[in-house]
């Protein structure tokens, strides 16, 4: 198929061209012509804090300069607020001292889900929490909230909001995005612009404590095929339409200043080359005015492109190159294509047109700057509250049986599980450093954990609260409540190949929790929905509660009642991403053919609407016979003669593993030594009591060539005594019954 669209498919805007008002035309006009040619391309170029230093800008033109998810002032994770106003003032005053210089910079950051990179700022949830709270208002304050927080520390722009219509759970950045239906985020686009930037005026720039948005990553980066981050989304144009243009055109009615390019491909051909989407589609029916920006270092992906040049990206539309490390010579060689017409000085000024109505709509050409340096606007008490209440309107409620919850509010309470007390990762990716996991929770100073907003809420009602990480207690509590989940990631880091939730401890607690006669309730965090169908089976009460962020006292509010245990909150959130049957990670969306979901899109219960959960079938799909499997046991023996990589649930390859499995008469034995200092001594022994009862869950293999001719085998394994008494292994997302093969020894 090809990706050229016809423009008349495409929906047309209601409000085309809403920024180019006849006083910011003449205004732009007049400095055009004052502009030199350096001046020009300068404008088009943006660099990372991380690789430019403000006396660059005494030399170079360039127009902007940005705070990717890693950068933070002297490279210091833990920056303080004012070291991140010190940073933009002596940027923008290095800008400002080059001679000649008359136009503003303007100064971009992922402010994603709150001012994310900067400590002390309020967390919201990320936006699939969002999605569920089906509260367009609510996206709105937060929108105004996130906006003010980046304002007072300096920045000028939040690369935000992400209307991904994720369409695979398995994408690593399905998270980022409201549901998996376009209708979220059709109804929040327009709100969350709103939010950000408050209403465009024809007479003046926004409002004090607004800023820009960009929405992204456009287009269809949540279609890519097996959801691989930065893939190929292989469809029709009517789908592109129907399915991923979503929020955009609200965006743009709303008057969205920039729009980024995604990484991502059409039918092949990238999205930062396609002059058809970029310039035939957004700039004719969806009457955009606004400039686009192209993704970190996405430019260096076109054919025949390097990250040091690429005249064919801002031929096909793009109007900034976010070149991170590559800004000098991709200055000086798209200067040098201008000067020799490869790339057109028509276009040149068009891209630069477009970007200078946005710095002046953004009031970047005003001298004051009325909130920077008001810093106590960051984490307010105010802000938490409303990230309080986006906690408590994004659970969703799976199951409640003999209604384990409300909790009373006088009841001893165990809660367990790592998870519980770690705002880190409770706040997912694009935290801090988007790794996320060096995060502790004295890095959100003014947060409070999952564990904090319960231990609150259960003393204040005359309660005992006890932390228990590992799930042991010495007096046995009236109820436990277990807080697990996926550890952060971001971008292709959390690409996985099924929906497994592989970590085998929390259901392990849970099992033991229950075997001890206490009922459990399951708090599950999560970028996406996942098969966890044991868990839920093992659980009296299960909770997703998505990536809440820094205010874990909303999963109190609603779980904890009051002294009767009459709830003081209801559960009202609503899935907005379908829930997997099996883990084979099959895409599963609303409206497709066969769509055969655990819990549907839609699914919540509450306390004023409860509901059974009968006991899931815990077989996950996976049916299709590996191949070479018996290449692998040799007498009845799980022989790596190869490298082992144990690919664990956080995305990180262990080398120098050894695993092994034997199969003693009677039943079976499989033994995983894990090596590396930091899991040293972890040991892995099941052993079957009569009849084998070892479940094998190995998903997501992979098999490698390295180097040297060995093959590396990397695999997410999970190990469940089953009463079926089958053990399987499965590769490469299919999978092979090997219990005769065990037995055989
Ligand atoms: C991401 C964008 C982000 C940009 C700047 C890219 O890798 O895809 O979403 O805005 O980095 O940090």
């Amino acid at each position: 198929p090809a990706a050229r669209a016809d423009v008349s498919q495409w929906p047309t805007a209601s409000s085309p061209d809403a920024m180019s008002d006849p006083a910011t035309e003449a205004f732009v006009t007049e400095l055009m012509s004052r502009m030199t040619v350096e001046e020009k391309v300068g404008q088009l170029i943006q660099a990372d804090i991380a690789s430019i230093k403000p006396e660059d800008l005494l030399t170079y033109p360039l127009g902007s300069i940005l705070a990717g998810g890693n950068s933070s002032p002297g490279g210091n994770e833990r920056a303080s607020a004012q070291d991140w106003v010190d940073l933009a003032r002596e940027f923008r005053a290095a800008a400002a001292a080059r001679p000649g210089a008359q136009v503003p910079l303007i100064y971009g950051i992922d402010a994603v889900h709150g001012h994310n990179n900067v400590v002390g700022a309020t967390i919201f949830p990320h936006n699939i929490g969002l999605g569920a709270a089906r509260d367009p208002d609510l996206i709105r304050r937060i929108g105004v909230a996130t906006a003010l927080e980046v304002a007072v520390t300096g920045a000028d722009w939040t690369f935000g909001p992400t209307l991904a219509v994720p369409r695979d759970d398995r994408w690593g950045r399905a998270y980022e995005g409201y549901g998996e239906d376009p209708e979220i985020a059709r109804a929040y686009a327009g709100p969350m612009t709103l939010g950000l930037q408050g209403e465009l005026r024809a007479d003046g720039p926004l409002a004090p404590g607004h800023i820009p948005g960009s929405a992204k990553h456009f287009l269809a980066d949540g279609g890519t095929q097996d959801g691989k981050d930065q893939g190929n989304f292989v469809g029709s144009e009517r789908e592109l339409i129907d399915v991923h243009l979503g929020g955009y055109p609200a965006a743009i009615d709303a008057g969205v200043l920039s729009i980024m390019a995604s990484f991502s491909s059409w039918n092949g051909v990238k999205h930062s080359g396609n002059a058809t989407i970029l310039t035939d589609v957004l700039r004719g029916p969806l009457g955009f005015d606004g400039f686009v920006v192209s993704d970190w270092n996405a430019h260096g992906q076109l054919a025949g492109c390097s990250n040091e040049s690429c005249p064919q990206a801002i031929n096909a539309g793009i109007d900034m190159l976010m070149a991170p490390d590559s800004w000098k010579p991709l200055y000086e060689n798209t200067l040098a294509q201008v000067r020799s017409g490869e790339i057109p000085m028509a276009r040149v000024d068009e891209a630069v047109r477009r970007i200078l109505r946005a710095k002046v709509k953004a009031g970047l050409f005003e001298e004051a700057r009325p909130v920077e340096g008001q810093l106590q606007h960051l984490g307010s008490p105010e802000h938490r509250a409303l990230a309080r209440e986006a906690v408590r309107k994004s659970l969703v409620l799976i199951k409640n049986e003999g209604e384990v919850l409300p909790i009373r509010a006088g009841a001893r309470v165990l809660v367990v599980g790592t998870a519980a007390d770690d705002i880190g990762q409770a706040s997912g990716g694009w935290t801090l450093t988007w790794q996320g996991t060096g995060n502790s929770n004295a890095d959100f100073p003014n947060g409070q954990s999952i564990w904090g907003g319960i231990e609150e809420a259960v003393e204040a009602g005359g309660g005992q609260a006890t932390l228990s990480p590992d799930g042991s207690f010495t007096e046995k509590p009236d109820v436990a409540i277990v807080v697990f989940g996926e550890t952060p990631y971001a971008e292709f880091q959390g690409d996985i190949d099924t929906l497994d939730f592989v970590p085998t401890g929390p259901l392990e607690q849970l099992r033991q929790l229950r075997a001890a006669g206490i009922p459990t309730v399951a708090v599950f965090l999560s970028g996406r929905p996942m098969w966890t169908n044991p868990e839920i089976n093992q659980s009296d009460a299960f909770v997703a509660a998505w990536l809440p962020g820094s205010e874990g006292g909303g999963v109190a509010d609603v779980l904890i009642g009051d002294a009767d245990g009459r709830p003081r909150h209801d559960f009202t959130g609503t899935l907005s991403f379908s829930w997997p049957k099996d883990a084979t990670g099959t895409p599963l969306n609303r409206g497709q053919e066969g769509y055969d979901p655990q819990f549907a899109y839609g699914y919540g219960l509450s306390y004023a609407r409860p509901g059974t959960v009968a006991v899931l079938s815990e077989e996950s799909g996976v049916t299709d016979m590996g191949s070479n499997v018996d290449r692998y046991f040799v007498d009845g023996r799980f022989v790596a003669p190869w490298a082992l990589m144990l690919n664990d649930a956080g995305g990180q390859n262990k080398p120098n593993t050894e695993a092994s499995a034997v199969s003693p008469r009677g039943g079976v034995t499989m033994r995983v030594i894990d090596d590396l200092a930091q899991e040293s001594g972890r040991q892995f022994a099941f052993s079957g009591n009569g009849p084998a009862t070892i479940e094998i869950w190995g998903t997501g293999v992979d098999l490698t060539r390295q180097a040297n001719g060995e093959m590396a085998l990397s695999f997410r394994y999970r190990v469940d005594q089953t009463p079926q008494g089958r053990v399987v292994l499965a590769l490469n997302g299919g999978g092979v019954d090997i219990t005769d093969l065990l037995k055989g020894a």
